[in-house]
């Protein structure tokens, strides 16, 4: 764990943010113009318009006036191993391009790249308000490549579902399998059973189109017999209905990207509460169809947000939902002016999501995506203390709702402080015990072991650019 100067007890110690705009995504408790959270050990335990009275002689003080707090961001599709590669995808055209370019890597990482990479990783997401994430981990290789994941996720302390690839070697003997499922079930017991609640083992199960309906009924049997979290890339069409006629289908299954999915897939996914993590990005760039987040969020296919790869965006989720929101827009009126519905107008349904969905997407829906949708994503008394403040100062906030401010004006330069599970993580814009240089140094490390490596094998060598 990170060393801490806080000496006091996760249970006795309390903090109070003073004064900030909140958003508590707690459709009882709605918005605050000015008001305090409390927090106790790891969980809030009130929002007011004034708790100066809840306070004790130890209890520290987060003065918030001019921020907006909102739920900690979580982003539910995000591969952190790939965090040092950031770039490598930026002129990515093909599929073929992305295995050619980026994933024939993936073999080339030892235990210790997935160390510093998802180090690396999960200190740039805590710095910029994510303070909780879904890794995909698809490049388990061996037990100690996804117990240097896992260390590594301890050592920041984000709240993290470490989803534990099933996807082997390509081509490798079906020997591989078995190990990864014996290695799971030990990881639950240890992470899950045993651990701080933090961190917990999940399952990124293995793609259908790339193993076979039997192996991932395995996987998906064992993951329901232990209580794990699962997510799936879905990518060709179809196989959100194939998981429903294998009998497979349910909420504790994140399909991720989905965008092929057609309104029979989402109508499934909508009967049995599951939702899906969309990475617009990526996904837009890809040149695939968007009409799924409406198609989705009409449904009930409950959307949260990821961004993929580092090797093609960055690691920054407020531009993840200002995309999202303005391509939401974009299909409501591409679908107007194609219905000769022009200019257009406002009809019911029609824009069909504000701002706030978006925030929705990134907090509350996302706490479902990571099977804690009773127990965070919201700031309401009793949920665990995962919290952002939003620094509006020194140009101002903007007119209006204050989840547009937050969707569509902010960028993580603007993140002031960050808490998870009651611990202030950044503060005054800050790490407060992380060091973002420590970050960079292991980006650079898994660069040159792993670009190393891909020479040694005669592999393709990425240009490494102008700036070592
Ligand atoms: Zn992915």
């Amino acid at each position: 764990m990170p060393e801490t100067t806080d000496t006091r007890t996760t249970a006795e110690r309390t903090l109070l943010i003073k004064g900030a705009t909140v958003l508590t995504m707690d459709p009882e408790l709605g918005d605050l113009t000015t008001g305090d959270i409390l927090v106790t050990g790891d969980r809030i335990t009130a929002v007011g318009p004034d708790l100066d009275d809840r306070v004790s002689a130890d209890t520290e003080v987060v003065q918030a006036r001019g921020m907006i707090a909102v739920p900690g961001l979580i982003d539910t599709h995000m591969h952190a191993w790939q965090t040092p590669l950031k770039g490598l995808y930026a002129h990515g055209w093909t599929g073929d391009d992305y295995q050619s370019q980026v994933f024939y890597l993936r073999e080339h990482f030892r235990p210790e790249d997935i160390y510093d990479a998802t180090f690396s990783g999960t200190v740039q997401m805590l710095d910029a308000g994510v303070t909780g994430v879904l890794d995909f981990c698809h490049n388990v290789m061996s037990p100690e490549g996804a117990e240097a994941g896992l260390r590594a996720h301890r050592a920041t302390g984000q709240r993290a579902l470490f989803a534990y690839g099933m996807l082997g070697s390509f081509g490798a003997p079906p020997e591989d399998h078995a190990w990864r499922l014996d290695h799971v079930r030990r990881l639950h017991e240890e992470v899950n059973t045993g651990g701080d609640g933090l961190l917990r083992v999940g399952m990124a199960l293995g793609s259908i189109e790339y193993g076979s309906m039997d192996r991932i009924t395995k996987e998906v049997a064992l993951a329901r017999e232990l209580g794990l979290r699962m997510s799936v890339h879905q990518n060709p069409p179809g196989q959100i209905r194939a998981l429903h006629e294998a009998g497979l289908l349910d909420s504790d299954i994140v399909p991720a990207h989905a965008n092929s999915a057609d309104d029979g897939e989402l109508a499934l996914l909508a009967r049995c509460g599951g939702g899906i993590s969309f990475t617009p990005e990526g996904e837009f760039g890809g040149g695939r169809s968007m009409t799924i987040l409406n198609r989705a969020h009409r449904a009930g296919a409950s959307p949260s947000l990821g961004i993929d790869t580092h090797a093609r965006v960055s690691i920054d989720l407020f531009a993840a939902m200002r995309l999202t929101y303005l391509l939401m827009r974009n299909v409501d009126a591409t679908t107007e002016r194609e219905a000769g519905r022009w200019p257009l107008e406002r009809h019911p349904g029609v824009p069909l999501v504000q701002p706030r969905d978006i925030l929705a997407y990134a907090t509350v829906n996302a706490a479902a995506a990571l099977g804690l949708g009773d127990d965070l994503g919201r700031l309401t008394p009793g949920r665990l203390a995962d919290i952002v403040l939003i620094d509006t100062e020194p140009y101002g906030v903007a007119l209006g709702d204050p989840a547009a401010h937050v969707v569509l004006q902010t960028t993580p330069r603007d993140v002031d402080t960050v808490v998870v599970g009651g611990r202030i993580r950044k503060r005054d814009g800050r790490l407060t015990d992380l060091d973002p240089t420590e970050a960079g140094a292991a980006t650079r490390r898994v660069r040159e072991r792993v670009f190393a490596e891909a020479a040694a094998h005669g592999g393709p060598v990425p240009d490494l650019g102008p700036v070592r």
